[in-house]
């Protein structure tokens, strides 16, 4: 049933039908805030923890070498899209403390300063080259309260 995944327009998280997922749709969540993550298991991670009222925007991935050929499977002018035409103020790497995970947030870094937003990471915390779908709650919660 491949051909009826959809994606949400705003965040790329899957949705039933068309449109915004829930998330995107409530309007008590905090648009200033926009959390970049590499897949929606680690949007799910995060939601789990209850600590995080902003957006999401899932990037589809990493890249360990900054092959063009990569990069172009990142959602990146996707990203670059929604800074523009949206209230963010902060944006926050959530990607993987994994060596792809850190070349992808050094690129981000780099490609999102002439947006003049904050950027900012999750804190230390999570464990050096592990996957942050397998976080427990309580270390998510502290690295997103840890965020710099
Ligand atoms: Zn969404």
């Amino acid at each position: 049933m491949k051909n009826n995944i959809k994606f949400c327009a705003s965040c790329f998280k899957t949705v039933q039908g068309k449109g915004l997922c829930e998330i995107c749709q409530n309007q008590a969540r905090d648009k200033s805030l926009l959390c970049v993550v590499e897949k929606e298991q680690d949007l799910e991670a995060l939601e789990n923890t209850g600590k995080y009222l902003g957006l999401y925007f899932i990037l589809g991935g990493n890249v360990s070498k900054l092959r063009p050929k990569d990069i172009e499977e990142l959602r990146i002018n996707e990203l670059k899209d929604r800074l523009k035409n949206k209230n963010v103020e902060e944006v926050i790497l959530a990607l993987n403390p994994t060596t792809e995970g850190e070349s992808t947030c050094l690129y981000l870094e780099r490609e999102l300063k002439p947006f003049n937003q904050k950027v900012t990471r999750l804190g230390r915390g999570l464990p050096l080259g592990g996957e942050m779908e397998y976080a427990d709650e309580e270390t998510l919660s502290s690295a997103l309260e840890g965020r710099k």
